[in-house]
């Protein structure tokens, strides 16, 4: 199963994909903006990606994934921004992570979500 980490944030791409491979799960891509990941979204079956990035935000990223996938998205944000993202739902985005995350609420997100 390929998991894409989307964040501008080399620190937060590390972080999640360090409880992603700890957990068992190791076949990852990463992308520091909307465009390169969607250059890199071809094959995956799950995407985590931030909202606020340089070049294409999340929120625009997920609209233009969603043209031609189906694939879950988890949206990983601040507190502040819960009202927004249930907003980015209606725009396509499966669930969200509410920042600061532990590993093990990552791992369960990510697990329920393949579940399906
Ligand atoms: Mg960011």
């Amino acid at each position: 199963m390929k998991v894409l980490i989307v964040d501008d944030s080399a620190v937060m791409r590390k972080i999640v994909m360090k409880a992603l491979m700890e957990a068992g799960h190791t076949d990852l891509v990463e992308a520091a903006d909307g465009k390169e990941a969607l250059s890199k979204s071809g094959d995956v079956d799950v995407v985590f990606t931030d909202w606020n990035m340089p070049v294409m935000d999340g929120l625009t990223f997920v609209k233009e994934f969603r043209k031609g996938s189906n694939v879950p998205v988890v949206m990983i944000t601040t507190e502040g921004g819960q009202k927004e993202v249930l907003e980015a739902m209606k725009s396509g985005v499966t669930d969200y992570i509410v920042k600061p995350f532990t590993p093990s609420i990552l791992v369960s997100k990510l697990e329920s979500l393949i579940k399906k």
